[in-house]
């Protein structure tokens, strides 16, 4: 029988970025409740997904993670998560294409509700009010009251989870993932004339679909497609209340979530984020920065991954379009020397964080696309392999980051800012962005 007094070993070590709950009596009702609540994922799943890794490490696959920066309760509506959902999957088509490979597809989604903040505090106007830890822990409103952290919240977020969950999976089950129906959405995004540069790339997917359907290929087999569900483990109350022993392997499985990944705020190596997911069999991440040298990276792959087991570990980097091509080639040279397997993913938004003059918290697309392309040419210069992309969007129309073929400026970003904390690609950025992937893939 598995040691569960294990799983909670991360209580001895430092937690950062946890919320102060003030009512300890509510805190234990809350998580109490969370322990007896079915799982969101199983087990099973995320082994398969472990598998799609470990390809995706040898060059057989390629990852696509996206979604918002902060889910809210507010977006869990059907037209919020089928948006992303199709987004994702229309940024699938075209890589898959571009790639040659397996796309593996898996949301910022179902789950992705607590957030690290850089300051403990928030000021307006000279008063302050602890930060927004996202909707698991506190409420965006600038009021003291809504501020409070809230155990309940947890729970509120587990149903979410369960309601986006079960709709994607009625999504990409039920015929909305079809090839030749996402292929179809495409074809209306580069009939905008802003798009014409990629009307080559879209007419040779257009000319390899319809010879699929000429060939008689199966289609049945395209016609639903595996999407997993990643967010970062961040809340560790709720993350330990969502740990289960499978009892098919005997072994603890987080089942918040397929994908869980460790933020570069709390990926301390005595910390414990790293040592509650240390506990953990599913595919795990970590986010590296820029600040990260080669010994404590290896220290951290030896404590996540102390096996060396395909596909468990993912390293997202997150340097800085204006660093990547600096300190990502030493890392990836020690990761080399050491031999462990990773899943090498770049992340292009968390390093490209800008204000705008008009005050927005923002990114710029060409700084996006450039840290995408250094990524790939320090992996071609190491002779290693660049897994996937991790990326901020939202299938809505909304104007938080600057630029894209349709040349979003300083001024529009007031139009429709809609995010609670980062800045995300929105629907056309985030296929420009899958067309230009699509081009250094091939490249
Ligand atoms: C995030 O993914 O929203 C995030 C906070 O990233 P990082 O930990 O890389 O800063
Ligand atoms: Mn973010």
């Amino acid at each position: 029988m598995a040691d569960l007094s294990a799983l909670d070993s991360w209580r001895d070590f430092p937690a950062v970025q946890q919320p102060t709950w003030p009512d300890q009596q509510k805190l234990a009702d809350a998580v109490g409740e969370l322990s007896a609540a079915p799982p969101l994922v199983f087990a099973g799943e995320a082994d398969q997904l472990k598998e799609l890794l470990a390809k995706a490490a040898r060059g057989e696959a390629f990852v696509l993670q996206g979604g918002d920066c902060a889910e809210t309760f507010e977006g869990v509506t059907a037209d919020h998560i089928r948006r992303n959902v199709m987004t994702i999957l229309q940024m699938a088509v075209v890589l898959t294409y571009g790639a040659s490979l397996p796309i593996v597809k898996m949301g910022r989604m179902a789950g992705q509700f607590a957030k690290p903040r850089s300051s403990d505090v928030e000021v307006r106007d000279g008063v302050e009010l602890p930060a927004y830890r996202g909707d698991c822990v506190n409420g965006f409103e600038f009021t003291a009251e809504a501020r409070i952290p809230e155990p309940n919240r947890m729970l509120r977020a587990y149903h979410a989870s369960a309601a986006t969950l079960n709709l994607v999976r009625a999504f990409t089950y039920g015929g909305f993932a079809d090839l030749r129906r996402v292929h179809e959405w495409n074809k209306g995004f580069t009939r905008n004339p802003a798009y014409a540069r990629y009307e080559k790339l879209a007419a040779e997917i257009d000319r390899a679909v319809r010879f699929m359907a000429a060939a008689g290929v199966d289609f049945d087999a395209l016609r639903t497609v595996d999407f997993y569900s990643a967010h970062e483990a961040l809340v560790l109350e709720y993350e330990r209340a969502l740990t289960r022993i499978d009892s098919r392997t005997d072994l603890p499985y987080s089942t918040s979530g397929h994908f869980l990944w460790i933020g570069e705020r709390t990926r301390q190596i005595d910390g414990a984020h790293v040592e509650l997911l240390s506990k953990v069999r599913n595919p795990i991440g970590c986010k590296i920065g820029p600040s990260i040298t080669p010994a404590e990276l290896i220290a951290l792959i030896d404590r996540l991954n102390p096996d060396g087991e395909e596909g468990r570990l993912s390293l997202i980097t997150r340097m800085g379009a204006d660093k990547i091509r600096e300190v990502l080639p030493a890392l990836v040279e020690a990761v080399k020397a050491h031999g462990a397997p990773v899943t090498w993913i770049c992340d292009p938004m968390h390093g490209n964080t800008i204000v705008s003059s008009t005050g927005y918290k923002t990114r710029r697309f060409t700084t996006v696309v450039d840290e995408v392309k250094g990524f790939f040419e320090v992996h071609e210069a190491a002779g290693t392999i660049p897994g996937g992309l991790h990326v901020e969007l939202t299938g809505d129309d909304v104007t938080e980051v600057l630029g894209g073929a349709e040349e979003l400026n300083d001024e529009k970003l007031k139009d429709r800012y809609e995010t609670l904390v980062d800045p995300r690609l929105n629907h056309q950025q985030a296929l420009e962005l899958s067309f230009l992937v699509a081009e250094m893939l091939r490249a």
